[in-house]
């Protein structure tokens, strides 16, 4: 952040944030604390906000807490990421009625309703545009998603506090947002330091109460991120992915974290990138009339591996080792990038705490000691 490219906003004027939103056609949503954990929710005033929560989360252990702090961001993330307001889990695509002369097919699609989203996280961002990569990228566009995302206004928070189970800095994804979103908010003590990154986040910022952040500011905001950067314990080493994980097939580890892994799929419906679904056809019972609707779905479900007449996946150590190799390795080879962002969320849903990083390292330590052994071969 270098000096002249931020404004500020006393987080006491927040409401007009809100209302000038509200007066452009958005319907705000944002965090609020709903069953003791954070969920999105359409925001009506700043109370809908968590004021004053803030998460612990750990692996397969989510907990909200009060604090006497007035920050209004305190709390880091919950379950959902950007993904449901783009790629809905559930969305109606077509209905089919029988005519006297065949059938006729109606679509769903409708036009999307302008979304400001507040409180977006620099991960979140980075899973998106990988989803915009898989969706709208490449010789076909998802019209459903198309739509949807068109109408999204992004607010991200910058993150200044990182919780144990987040690595975004070793993914090169947060904690600061560089691109990809509309404004940027860095909340420091009873000021919003504000960046702009879109003609539609200018336009709403101009009816804001904002002044020109001072040097001292953007400094202090720049110090708060990079701490938060430095405070993360948990990396991914990605200098030798994906090779090895396309070596490491046979591993025994397979069989450790298969004999764990419920194939639940809770990581797969937390992961702001997971994009498997399934279409489900409903015909009414007269035969004169069928839904056709597309639904998340996991690569860790029995069905999911099934390819007609066999399935690929039978055991779920099949089935966790298609999800890692893919994400770390494959998702290269297929997209260009990696499928995980480190927003932590699979490590915090996962029921009994299987942690991605621990199970990449225990995979990359067994190529580090294969290459060890070759040198001492080498020198005998
Ligand atoms: S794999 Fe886990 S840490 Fe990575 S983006 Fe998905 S949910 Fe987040
Ligand atoms: S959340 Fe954990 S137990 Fe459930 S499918 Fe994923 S790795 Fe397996």
């Amino acid at each position: 952040m270098s000096s002249g490219d931020g404004s500020t906003l006393p987080s006491a004027e927040l409401p007009r944030l809100l209302d000038v939103l509200g007066a452009k056609g958005y319907r705000i949503i944002g965090p609020t604390v709903r069953d003791g954990a954070v969920v999105w929710e359409t925001i009506r005033r700043m109370a809908d906000l968590p004021i004053g929560w803030r998460d612990q989360q750990e692996p397969g252990r989510y907990r909200l807490e009060r604090t006497d702090s007035r920050d209004i961001f305190g709390v880091v993330h919950g379950p959902q990421s950007v993904k449901p307001f783009t790629f809905a889990p559930r969305e109606p695509l077509i209905r089919i009625e029988r005519t006297s002369g065949g059938w006729s097919v109606h679509s769903h699609l409708q036009p999307a309703e302008p979304i400001a989203l507040l409180g977006a996280r620099p991960c979140d961002l980075a899973g998106l545009a990988i989803q915009d990569q898989i969706f709208l990228r490449g010789p076909y566009q998802d019209t459903a998603y198309a739509v949807r995302r068109k109408g999204l206004f992004l607010i991200v928070v910058n993150c200044t506090r990182a919780l144990p189970t987040c690595f975004c800095r070793s993914m090169e994804t947060g904690p600061r947002a560089t691109r990809g979103f509309d404004l940027a908010l860095t909340e420091l003590d009873e000021v919003m330091l504000i960046e702009v990154g879109s003609e539609a986040g200018q336009a709403i910022l101009a009816e804001l109460p904002v002044a020109p952040a001072s040097e001292a500011l953007l400094a202090e905001a720049s110090a708060r991120i990079d701490a938060c950067a430095r405070s993360q314990i948990r990396s991914v080493e990605r200098a030798k992915l994906p090779q090895v994980l396309y070596e490491v097939h046979d591993h025994p580890r397979w069989d450790e974290v298969g004999a764990r892994c419920l194939a639940c799929t809770n990581c797969t419906m937390v992961c702001p990138t997971c994009f498997c679904h399934t279409i489900d056809e409903a015909p009414d019972l007269t035969g004169q009339r069928t839904e056709r609707t597309r639904l998340w779905d996991s690569c860790f479900t029995h069905e999911h591996g099934y390819i007609h007449g066999k399935n690929i996946r039978p055991t779920i150590k099949d089935r966790y080792r298609m999800w890692l190799t893919h994400k770390f390795a494959a998702w290269h080879d297929q997209f260009g990038t990696s499928g995980c962002v480190g927003c932590g969320r699979c490590l915090t849903w996962c029921p009994v705490g299987i942690d991605v990083t621990e199970e990449v390292a225990a995979l990359l330590a067994s190529d580090s000691r294969k290459q060890q052994k070759t040198v001492s071969q080498r020198h005998e």
